[in-house]
């Protein structure tokens, strides 16, 4: 099993570097936070960081509405900074 992410990460920061991540949806607005426990949660199921992560993400407002809800924006939030 091989991961771009993995290969990566030694210089580029994860999921389980992340204080948090916030996703935001830039045709909404709506915002959501997720705590290290969710994101815990993905690098468990191999997903090791936001380009892995960003395409299983949709805005559930967007969605309700009937669109497909896809332009979000991940915002890492980091322990350091
Ligand atoms: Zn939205």
């Amino acid at each position: 099993m091989s991961s771009v992410c993995r290969e990566m990460s030694r210089d580029k920061p994860g999921l389980a570097d992340f204080a948090a991540l916030y996703i935001r949806c830039d045709d909404c607005g709506n915002e959501k936070r997720m705590t290290p426990q969710v994101l815990a949660r993905f690098v468990d199921r191999g997903i090791h960081c936001a380009d892995e992560l960003r395409p299983k993400l949709t805005c559930s407002v967007c969605r309700a509405g009937g669109g497909i809800g896809k332009n979000v924006a991940l915002i890492p939030a980091f322990r350091w900074g």
